[in-house]
């Protein structure tokens, strides 16, 4: 039997694997804290996923099979040729959350430390940046300072934007155990759908998709008004008070504007403000439906702001939680992997770019943030970046403005995908195609939500000719000429211990992130390292289950900060011409592009085919019933999917999951509707607000 860690979300569940001739089984692992033995449908039905049929076994050049040899060589020459014609920002990455830590830290290494450029990205761009660039505005570091058992510890749990019981469903479980046995835990959920989610709540707020921060900015009003603020907590550990409250105070002052402008009842707002007030151990959960806007930094931080003001943080019960989507998002966060930070949660300052640079013994560093998710797919379109390799990720069907992302692998000089998979809509524009290990044949560690840290295990043979992700990349820098040293890794336990000390390196409590406390595992100890949450500063510490208990923030002077914030509606609002608001996420038993889950016949009965929910006032108008075909189309595609009628969705809003790719279902890739909007400081896209018409097929 061998522990180990799902593969699907940032619940980050312990799981149990035993091989027996033909079949696995897989359980949950009662000993693992994130989950104590639960599994949700996904992870209860991995057993069901790993055939290898679809499965990319051998090295490709041009869908031709080549050996290691061919395959390795042909991608370092030709970086090399390109980085000699047009430079290293030629280059670019797009790497992904289902990475693990030692493959994300090896390719972050590579390019920012030894190519010399920044332009390596993540596909948790697409997740979390928006909570990032709000804890860092906030806290002067990306801390989540919360728990899961803050949620079972609290007495008020606010989810906003989060249908927690389909897309962290052992947490939603957790939750919902909690408030069984403790009937007096509310439970209010601010989402402009009815969601499996709002099953358990006392009150669901169907906000007016967009208007978050005048909600929250409206609390924080109502907070000062009712004199619920903790003015002791403000003036010893924060700064920004006095600008957030005026802004707060301009932005909607009172509740029945709030309630107009946020298209919510007087009675809800105030019920909802009453209840926030009065309940010391709150705890906010915030999810995609806060991230994925263009305002997604701003509706972070009035929730932040909330938090502050009345000094809910490091208490058991009292947080702010963002909870993340894939099961290593953390982790990409923790080793840089997004293009605007550099590992260990350092940034492009002087300082950070010499420590690393000295402690990699690199012959060059990126000194400036490189090109975001959709820049840099832009730049490829623009003719700036020539060369790409995507790591364990299918951005034809993710991304937004999908179909600029084909035209872009379409016109880059070489593509290189690296996957478990070999039929995606991406693997279609590789010239190079490089097989890794899949969940279940490799070794490494992910972070989870709550920053614990636990091992994936590999309990499957090698298929084929399959690597891991940091020997690929590994092997390419030996030939891009790097020094031996520097890629020297036998194993994920050595760029484990690597990156462990590279973490404590003049830390001395100066950053949140620091696990230099495992910088010495042996090999046995890394592979029998339990579940652990960071910071873990020494060889003795057990983890931290919370940070900000003592209420040090990593700003400059130790304060955290209120951002004044005013509101500002999403970019694209509907028109005549395309009156609906087109919603985009998950469903209960599909995971991302479905490449995995989509081989479960159990998790595709629950649904099968994509679909659009519409208001069943909208569906009279359109004159469209249950199971006709639609099209949906905004102004840059469409897609064709069948019709499910529901009240849970408002009139004037639709709803598309978004899973299905070209390979499944060739009309309906959702992300071929979505503009390429973003934040402008986490570069997030706005998922969640796309003008679209739906006309009968
Ligand atoms: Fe896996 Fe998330 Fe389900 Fe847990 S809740 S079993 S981590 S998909």
């Amino acid at each position: 039997m061998v522990q180990t860690t799902c593969p699907y979300c940032g619940v980050g569940c312990g799981i149990t694997a035993e091989v027996n001739q033909h079949t696995v089984t897989i359980k949950g692992d009662k000993t693992h804290p994130a989950n104590f033995g639960r599994l949700c449908s996904k992870g209860a039905a991995l057993a069901d996923t790993l055939d290898l049929n679809d499965r990319l076994l051998y090295p490709e050049l041009h869908h031709q099979r080549v050996s290691w040899e061919t395959a390795l060589t042909k991608v370092a020459n030709e970086f090399k040729r390109i980085i000699r014609e047009h430079g290293a920002n030629a280059i670019a990455f797009y790497v992904s959350g289902q990475l693990l830590t030692e493959d994300y830290y090896v390719a972050n290494k590579l390019m920012k430390g030894f190519l010399g450029t920044a332009n390596i990205d993540t596909n948790s761009r697409l997740c979390m940046a928006s909570s990032v660039a709000g804890h860092k505005r906030a806290f002067g570091s990306d801390t989540v300072s919360g728990c899961y058992e803050d949620l079972e510890l609290a007495d008020l749990v606010v989810l906003v934007g989060s249908n927690l019981a389909w897309c962290h469903p052992v947490l939603y479980q957790r939750l919902a155990a909690a408030k069984e046995q403790r009937p007096r835990l509310k439970i209010v959920v601010i989402d402009p759908r009815y969601t499996a989610t709002s099953d358990i709540a006392d009150l669901h707020l169907p906000i007016r998709s967009g208007t978050d921060v005048w909600l929250f900015n409206g609390l924080l009003n109502f907070l000062r008004t009712h004199d619920h603020l903790d003015y002791e907590f403000l003036e010893a550990h924060t700064h920004g008070a006095g600008a957030a409250l005026k802004s707060a105070r301009e932005s909607a002052a009172t509740i029945p504007q709030i309630a107009q402008l946020c298209g919510l009842t007087e009675m809800d707002v105030a019920e909802f403000y009453r209840l926030f007030a009065k309940t010391d151990k709150t705890v906010t959960v915030y999810s995609q439906g806060v991230n994925q806007s263009s305002a997604g930094t701003d509706k972070v931080n009035s929730i932040i702001n909330c938090h502050l003001a009345t000094g809910r943080i490091g208490k058991p019960g009292a947080t702010p939680f963002s909870v993340t989507g894939q099961p290593n998002a953390m982790g990409g966060r923790e080793v840089g992997a997004l293009a605007n930070q550099l590992v260990a949660h350092l940034d492009f300052k002087p300082e950070h770019l010499a420590l690393v640079q000295q402690f990699w013994q690199s012959p060059v560093i990126a000194q400036q943030p490189g090109l975001k998710a959709v820049e840099l797919y832009d730049a490829i379109v623009a003719g700036q970046i020539k060369a790409i390799w995507i790591m364990a990720t299918n951005p034809v069907v993710s991304l937004p403005h999908a179909d600029k992302v084909k035209q872009a692998l379409g016109m880059c000089e070489l593509v290189v995908v690296s996957d478990c998979v070999r039929y995606t809509d991406t693997t279609e524009f590789a010239h190079v195609l490089l097989p890794a290990l899949a969940w279940g044949e490799k070794e490494g560690t992910v972070t989870n939500s709550e920053r614990r840290i636990s091992r994936q295990r590999a309990f499957l043979p090698v298929p084929g000719d399959a690597k891991p992700d940091w020997w690929i990349i590994t092997e390419v820098a030996r030939r891009l000429g790097f020094a031996e040293t520097a890629f020297a890794y036998q194993s994920s336990a050595d760029i484990f211990r690597e990156y462990a000390a590279l973490s404590g390196e003049q830390n001395k409590g100066t950053r949140d992130f620091d696990i230099s406390g495992l910088a010495n595992l042996s090999d046995a100890d890394y592979q029998r390292l339990s579940p652990v949450q960071w910071p873990l500063k020494s060889p003795t510490e057990v983890g931290t289950t919370r940070l900000f208990s003592d209420y040090q923030f990593f700003t400059a002077d130790n304060k955290a900060h209120l951002i004044a914030i005013m509101p500002r509606a999403p970019v694209h609002l509907p028109n005549r011409d395309y009156p609906f608001i087109l919603n985009t996420g998950r469903t209960r038993d599909q995971w991302h592009t479905m490449t995995r889950t989509g081989k479960s016949a159990r998790l595709l009965s629950h649904t099968s085919e994509s679909y659009v929910e519409i208001h069943p006032q909208d569906a009279g108008l359109l004159r469209i019933q249950v199971g006709d075909l639609v099209t949906v189309s905004s102004e840059l595609g469409q897609v064709v999917v069948r019709v499910k009628i529901s009240d849970h969705q408002q009139p004037g809003n639709v709803f598309i999951p978004m899973h299905w790719n070209g390979q499944n279902s060739s009309q309906a890739r959702v992300g071929a509707l979505i503009p390429p909007v973003t934040d402008p400081i986490s570069g997030q896209p706005e998922f969640k607000h796309t003008p679209v018409k739906v006309e009968r097929y």
